[in-house]
């Protein structure tokens, strides 16, 4: 038995969740999660807001309400996406909270000062601007002008036509995006850490990812930046610096509030905090996270849990590349894409044959597409194929043990044991839930067996049917109760969003 803290990335509240973020770092977490518990681990997940990312400031000025509302109202509402996708988090952080705020400021405070102490971070000056007229700080989404790489309009730290970083005083013709007046500039100081060792940084790269593809991916990073990591920044949203004045608030807090995750999970299950030195290590700290955020939750951890005294790194890190709609990445400004509220009110499909379709396409280090007309496809021959299956007779259902089931598909060479998480694929669990349901020879020769093991290979992929499978009762929201009738196109026209040609 092996206990497991898995951490999907943080999700920013400046929208709500669609299938795209879904099909990544949440679903395949949660997959992980239900298929190791069902071999026997214990495992919990943990989950929260990234309120104090930079951006969200933006559509909070453009939606005229407070970051803090619109943190508020979004991360509610992504809580909501997730459970209604069946996605099961032990504890949800909300930073900005009654729980969370004072002990989540406190403790990125505290590894900060770790650091500061213990040497392992140094001060960095550069040149910042500021707006005259209101003492601003116009860095991150405040700053616009043009690219230093490719002189085309810019913003931030980072061209989105070119991928250049940048500092502020690199980039061409700056100003805020406000109207505030001229920029004046000053020397500041912030707080930055560095790997010193990066051959021995690199060699931990590679027990983190199994993916050769995104530990190059880092590895060229790694080079080509120094290994260089930000702790603080001049700025007015974040967590406050009470360390010293040399930059105003925490930045790059990926791996802190992981820390602090593992503060939830050491309140919930009585066991040691994994992620701090010293806890016996026989917690496993699993991140997931898409590869746009594959410095956030690959590379700063790395470097940061080698600067901070008491902390320790991650033990493994599980990137995915993106989902595409119809070719296109999936856009919440274009509207282009299927929102999970959507897919909770509409009854045509059940959320469970969305995460079955979704397991079939096999995210990782490629990209792939989600096509509509193979989901509906998808979705009428698993329709079918259950359907004549469990409505051939009355089916007796008798309680199976699960170490019973799991012995009996072990003996006949169906893999439901797993040696790493990353052997755990979902488009290989439905694979292997898929021979089942046509293995007629079972079903005809011991239907209950059949049954009580078609729950269990299902289970990860689809619970509310493993529910249903179980118990024999369908549910409103399962496929069962569904499965008599055909999905037409007509039924997604609510919850596919393309965006429109010009
Ligand atoms: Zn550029």
């Amino acid at each position: 038995m092996t206990r497991y803290l898995l951490l999907p990335m943080q999700p920013t509240p400046n929208g709500t969740l669609h299938l795209g973020h879904i099909a990544g770092p949440y679903l395949r977490a949660d997959i992980l999660a239900r298929a190791l518990r069902r071999q026997g681990d214990e495992v919990s997940v943990i989950c929260g807001a990234d309120v104090y990312e930079n951006w969200i400031q933006l559509p909070a000025l453009r939606s005229n309400v407070s970051p803090e509302t619109l943190c508020r109202n979004n991360g509610n509402a992504i809580h909501e996406d997730l459970r209604s996708m069946g996605i099961g988090v032990e504890s949800w952080i909300d930073p900005l909270g009654e729980v969370d705020s004072g002990a989540y400021a406190a403790l990125h405070n505290e590894l900060l000062d770790r650091g500061v102490r213990g040497g392992g971070l140094f001060l960095k000056s550069e040149r910042i601007p500021y707006a005259e007229n209101t003492g601003r700080a116009v860095t991150g989404v405040w700053l616009l002008g043009r690219c230093p790489g490719c002189g085309l309009p810019a913003g931030g730290n980072c061209c989105e036509n070119c991928g250049f970083h940048y500092q502020p005083d690199q980039i061409l013709d700056p100003r805020s995006r406000l109207d505030e007046g001229r920029l004046i500039w000053r020397e500041e100081r912030s707080w930055f850490a560095r790997a010193d060792d990066p051959a021995r940084i690199e060699s931990r790269l590679s027990r983190l990812t199994g993916s050769p593809v995104f530990r190059d991916l880092a590895i060229r990073y790694l080079r080509s930046t120094g290994a260089e990591v930000r702790l603080t920044a001049p700025g007015d949203w974040g967590v406050a610096n009470r360390i010293d004045g040399n930059g105003a608030v925490v930045c790059n807090t990926f791996f802190a509030y992981c820390v602090y995750c593992g503060e939830h999970f050491a309140r919930l299950t009585g066991r040691p905090n994994p992620l701090r030195e010293g806890a016996d290590r026989d917690t496993q700290v699993v991140a997931l996270a898409g590869v746009d955020n594959l410095v956030a939750a690959l590379i700063t951890p790395l470097v940061l849990s080698g600067c901070l005294p008491g902390t320790r790194g991650f033990d493994r890190v599980i990137l995915n590349r993106f989902l595409l709609l119809d070719g296109a990445k999936f856009s919440t400004s274009r509207r282009h894409g299927i929102w999970v509220s959507d897919v909770a009110a509409n009854k045509a499909i059940s959320t469970d044959e969305l995460r079955l379709f979704l397991s079939s396409l096999s995210l990782g280090e490629d990209e792939v597409n989600f096509d509509v007309a193979a989901l509906i496809q998808f979705v009428n021959w698993h329709r079918r194929r259950l359907g004549s299956r469990i409505a051939e007779g009355e089916m007796e259902i008798r309680d199976i043990p699960a170490g019973a089931i799991l012995q009996m598909l072990k003996g006949r060479g169906i893999p439901v044991q797993y040696a790493a998480v990353e052997d755990i694929r979902p488009d290989a669990l439905l694979a292997a839930y898929l021979a089942w349901l046509s293995n007629d020879d079972v079903r005809r020769s011991d239907p209950a067996l059949w049954r009580a093991a078609l729950a269990f290979l299902v289970e990860p992929l689809a619970p509310l049917l493993a529910a249903e499978l179980r118990s024999g009762r369908k549910g409103e929201e399962g496929i069962l109760i569904r499965a008599g009738r055909d999905l037409v196109d007509a039924d997604l026209r609510s919850i596919v969003h393309l965006q429109q040609e010009n």
